[in-house]
C-alpha cells in the first residue's frame, strides 16, 4: 500500500505465473481494488503500480457509462484497434481463453483525457495491458489481397460478408 510496486516484482509475487497481469485485471475490473498504473497517473512508469487505498471501486460506479462503451465498441465494429483481434477470438496468450475487449483512452487520464467517444477507443486487454507492446503492423495490401484471392470460395465469401457489414454504405 502507498508504495510503486515494479511488474518483476508482481510476477516473483505470483511464483512466476504467466497469467499474472490477468490477475491484476481482474482484482482491478472484477474486485474493484484501485491498481493504478501509468495510464492512471503520469508519475507512473509502464510496468509500475500503485495502490494507495484498500476501498474499493465496482466496475458499474467507473464513469464510463455502459451507453459509451457500447457506442465505442459498435462504432469500432467490436475488434481491437491496436491488434485488429476481434471479441471471441482465441486469446493469443492463453488458446483456452477467449479474447474480450476493453475500453481504452487516447489520451490518458493521468493526461487530461475524457471519457468522451472520440477520446475512446476499443483495445483487446492483451493490447491494453501493454502484453502486446506494439501491434503488428498492418498487413500490406498486396500481401493481403494475395490472401484472399488464394482463400477458400467459402472463406472469401465469410470476407465479403464482413465487408458488407463494415460498409453498408457501399453495398451494391
Ligand atoms: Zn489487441
Amino acid at each position: 500500500m502507498g508504495r510503486v510496486i515494479e511488474a518483476r516484482e508482481l510476477q516473483e509475487a505470483a511464483g512466476f505465473a504467466a497469467e499474472w497481469a490477468r490477475r491484476v485485471r481482474e482484482l482491478r475490473n472484477e474486485e474493484g481494488y484501485q491498481i493504478l498504473s501509468h495510464k492512471d497517473r503520469a508519475s507512473l512508469k509502464p510496468g509500475q503500480y500503485l495502490i494507495e487505498t484498500d476501498k474499493r471501486v465496482p466496475a458499474f460506479a467507473r464513469s464510463i457509462s455502459k451507453e459509451t462503451r457500447a457506442y465505442v465498441l459498435e462504432r469500432n465494429g467490436y475488434t481491437c484497434q491496436m491488434c485488429g483481434a476481434g471479441a471471441g477470438d482465441q486469446d493469443p496468450f492463453n488458446p483456452a481463453r477467449k479474447l474480450r475487449l476493453a475500453i481504452a483512452h487516447i489520451i490518458d487520464k493521468s493526461k487530461g483525457g475524457l471519457d468522451t467517444p472520440s477520446n475512446l477507443v476499443a483495445q483487446c486487454t492483451n493490447c491494453n495491458e501493454g502484453l502486446q507492446n506494439a501491434g503488428p503492423p498492418k498487413p500490406d495490401r498486396a500481401m493481403l489481397m494475395g490472401h484472399i484471392r488464394r482463400a477458400t470460395k467459402d472463406d472469401q465469401r465469410h470476407v465479403l460478408q464482413w465487408l458488407r457489414t463494415k460498409f453498408p454504405e457501399e453495398a451494391p
